[in-house]
C-alpha cells in the first residue's frame, strides 16, 4: 500500500526510505532500510526502528485527518460569506481562487432525483461543473 508509506510524508524526515522487499529478495527494514538478517517475516532491525516508524505512521493519520478538518472549516467560512452576502450562486472558478475544495464534503444528498445536494455541516448547495447553487443554510434540519 504506497499511498501509506510514511517515508513518502513526512517532510523533515531526510532518510531514505526502501522497500522492505528489494529486486534481490533480501528483506530490508522499513525504517532505517537495513538488511534485515534472520526470520523472512520481520519487517525492522528492532524495537526503536519499529516505534519510529509506528509513530510516523500515526502522525501520518493526524496530519490527514487535521488536513481534511482545516479545509472543511475553510469551505465552510467562504460559504459561510456567500451567504452573508445573499449570495445564493458562485462560479467554482471564483471559489477555488478563494482556496475552496470542492472535494471536501460532510455529506451528500440526493434531492428529488435532479440534483445532488453537497453539505459543509449546517451549509447547503448543488454543484454544476462550473458553479455551485442553491446555496443556503438548514434550519436546524440536518
Ligand atoms: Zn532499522
Amino acid at each position: 500500500m504506497p499511498s501509506l508509506d510514511p517515508g513518502k510524508k513526512s517532510p523533515g524526515h531526510t532518510k531514505m526510505y526502501k522497500n522492505d522487499l528489494e529486486e534481490d529478495g533480501i528483506p530490508h527494514c522499513l525504517e532505517c532500510g537495513e538488511i534485515l538478517y534472520g526470520r523472512s517475516d520481520k519487517k525492522f532491525c528492532g524495537a526503536t526502528c519499529r516505534n519510529a516508524w509506528h509513530s510516523h505512521f500515526r502522525s501520518g493519520k493526524r496530519l490527514a485527518r487535521s488536513l481534511t478538518l482545516n479545509g472543511l472549516t475553510k469551505n465552510y467560512k467562504i460559504l459561510e460569506d456567500l451567504i452573508s452576502l445573499k449570495q445564493k450562486s458562485c462560479p467554482l472558478d471564483s471559489l477555488t481562487v478563494l482556496g475552496f475544495n470542492p472535494e471536501l464534503i460532510t455529506h451528500q444528498a440526493v434531492k428529488n432525483g435532479r440534483h445532488t445536494e453537497y453539505r459543509c455541516f449546517d451549509i447547503a448547495y448543488c454543484q454544476s461543473s462550473a458553479k455551485i447553487f442553491n446555496l443556503h443554510r438548514l434550519g436546524g434540519k440536518l
